[in-house]
């Protein structure tokens, strides 16, 4: 990929990390340049390379990595045309450089913030470091840039310590510190991921808004499609250590060219693809121990020459600003770009209707008026001294082989919903109101009549791997919840049982005699699916499942759950709080705030036509993207 201008440039970088597996080529011969004042987004799936750029560009590699060869090229603002060599700087002045020059903002901001400072010490540190201010002056500094990440009484809150603030808070202090310093560049790396959708919103306005005032250069780096189509005014996509396609934002959207470009973006979940199976893109990235002699997607792409396996493909320049890293535009392709083009990708074929609930039908399960009491605990003997409200009279229904999408901010109680209905919170939290499965109040059962109705109610979780004993094979974790729910069957029977499930879940058969950490999170989430499905359950509530998954593995998922649902008619509980998801997979949708239920309704009615404030904030915080026609 060319860089022929632009005030920051890597040009051919190239990093290697020495892993038990062998030596490692982490970002192999990466090219790329930004200007002051524009946003330059580094997209792809999670181990392609994007993070360590970032922490390559910023000389903060862990100590296995290594920079062998290439170089990071920042202009000297005082002296026109002149320019530095980052990779050739003493450390002493390299610490000059980050904070003033380029700011960086990771995901995890414990590893930027000193649990044992106040938080407005260090803000001020970094103003008085890096810009004129002093003292009092550089202290209300600091409580406006605490004001504009959206901390609230942020004059009170600037005398606290990190631990007394949330996850998302201290993401915002981080972020308040290093735009504090004013930089030329921001590197930010996931900056909104752990964010609700509103605060998510207000921390992309503050960044657009920097960019004008001061010019900024913003290096996102992020693997939410949604955030760059709003943000960003070009885009590059990497694939196992390599650039393999470089736009205008505009023209990525709307005209990718690199085959894995075209099916990442048809993997995802979007209104007008329900019904549809979305694409998931098979196979995984390969190893990048290996040397490669062709195309890495090859193994991958649906569009493959006989030649691409064995051919490195050469960077082509298709206009100016638009290159790509692929044999179907390189001189002599077998095909050429037309080959390439939308009118050419396979288009997915509806699968047959799902059962759709009817509406007059009896609901398999009635929520009436839940309220979920948690005691609040304090002093030496933890005795109780108040209570939290975290579910505050909530009724809904979902009718057999439906789903409802719960969707509201975190701590709005929807997870607290979810768990009460699994019956997870007996004995922890106060329970009231009723929730009839089949007209059954699930919090009145005992005995054989509990245990029944823990068969028919599972769940599903956001972290498979910590759902899933790590001590046990698949087999015996598959068979761990049939035998205590359903000790009448005897093994042969669970054995037959435990095996159609892998089948059905898409896993191999010899995945049964393996342990979780052998699989990747899209496979850890099939296995926690067949865990559930084991059972044989009618409602399956699904919290999160697919927010830490890649979008070409959370697409794999979604079919699957959608095909469950189609075969078996299970109904699912879907907590979210992505919009997409949500009109790809729900039939109505729950929108909670503060414990309560705001809105609710089909996802046409509440989408399209929402009635409530908060509804209507909700939406229009949520980043969108104009997706290709499926
Ligand atoms: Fe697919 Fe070949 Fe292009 Fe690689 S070079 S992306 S295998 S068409």
């Amino acid at each position: 990929m060319s860089a022929e201008s632009g005030n920051l440039q890597l040009r051919d970088l190239r990093v290697e990390l020495d892993a038990e597996s062998g030596v490692v080529r982490a970002i192999d011969g990466l090219t790329l340049a930004i200007d002051r004042g524009e946003t330059f987004a580094l997209v792809g799936e999670s181990g392609c390379g994007k993070s360590m750029t970032a922490l390559a560009l910023m000389r903060l590699l862990p100590e296995n990595g290594l920079v062998t060869g290439g170089d990071v090229m920042l202009d000297d603002p005082s002296q026109r045309g002149q320019r530095t060599d980052l990779l050739g700087l003493p450390e002493a002045a390299m610490r000059q450089v980050r904070g003033r020059r380029i700011g960086m903002i990771f995901q995890e901001p414990s590893t930027s913030l000193n649990p044992v400072m106040r938080i407005g010490d260090q803000i001020v540190e970094a103003i008085e470091t890096h810009t004129a201010l002093r003292g009092a002056a550089a202290r209300a500094k600091a409580i406006d840039w605490l004001k504009r990440v959206g901390i609230p009484e942020p004059e009170r809150r600037i005398d606290e310590y990190p631990f007394r603030m949330s996850g998302g808070q201290k993401q915002r202090v981080m972020i308040a510190m290093t735009l504090a310093a004013e930089p030329d560049f921001l590197v930010a790396d996931e900056p909104t991921t752990a964010l609700d959708v509103t605060i998510q919103a207000q921390i992309l306005d503050l960044l657009r808004d920097l960019q004008r005032e001061h010019r900024m250069g913003l290096l996102l780096i992020t693997h939410d499609l949604a955030v760059v189509s709003g943000m960003a005014q070009r885009v590059a996509l990497m694939y196992a250590g390599q650039i393999i396609e470089v736009a205008e934002a505009a023209e990525f959207f709307s005209a990718p060219k690199h085959p894995y470009a075209q099916a990442l973006l048809r993997a995802l979940p979007a209104a007008d693809r329900r019904g549809l199976p979305l694409e998931a893109i098979a196979g995984t990235v390969p190893p990048l121990w290996q040397r490669f002699d062709g195309c890495r997607f090859a193994p991958r792409c649906a569009k493959a020459m006989a030649h691409c396996p064995g051919t490195l493909p050469p960077v082509v320049k298709l206009t100016a600003g638009h290159e790509v890293r692929c044999l179907l535009y390189a001189p002599g392709g077998d095909a050429g770009p037309a080959a390439a083009s939308k009118a050419q990708m396979p288009t997915p074929q509806p699968s047959a209707a799902r059962p759709e609930g009817a509406a007059s039908e009896a609901p398999l399960l009635d929520v009436q008026n839940l309220c979920v009491r948690f005691p609040i605990r304090s002093g030496l003997l933890q005795r109780t001294t108040g209570y939290f409200d975290a579910v505050a009279g909530v009724s809904f229904s979902i009718s057999p082989g439906q789903t409802l999408a719960l969707v509201g901010e975190s701590g709005c109680g929807k997870t607290t919903t979810g768990k009460a209905i699994v019956q997870l919170l007996r004995g922890v939290a106060t329970l009231e109101g009723k929730a009839l499965l089949e007209g059954r109040n699930l919090f009145d059962l005992n005995g054989d009549a509990l245990r029944t109705a823990r068969r028919d109610v599972q769940i599903i979780f956001q972290d498979p791997f910590a759902s899933l004993n790590p001590r046990l094979r698949v087999a015996e974790l598959l068979d761990e919840g049939l035998a205590a729910l359903q000790p009448d069957l005897d093994a042969a029977t669970r054995r037959a049982r435990i095996e159609r499930l892998t089948d059905q879940v898409g896993l191999r058969r010899d995945a049964l005699g393996r342990y979780p950490h052998e699989f990747s999170g899209g496979q850890r989430q099939r296995i926690a699916i067949a865990r559930a499905l084991a059972v044989q359950p009618k409602l399956i509530v699904c919290d999160e499942p697919t927010s830490a998954l890649d979008v070409s593995v959370q697409a794999q998922i979604l079919n699957l759950l959608r095909e469950l649902q189609r075969e078996l008619g299970v109904s699912y509980l879907f907590i979210t709080h992505n919009i997409g998801v949500v009109e790809y997979i729900a039939d109505r949708i729950a929108v909670m705030q503060r414990g309560r239920i705001e809105e609710q309704g089909t996802c046409e009615e509440v989408l399209s036509r929402p009635q409530q404030p908060y509804t209507r904030m909700l939406l229009a915080a949520v980043p969108r993207l104009a997706l290709l026609p499926a």
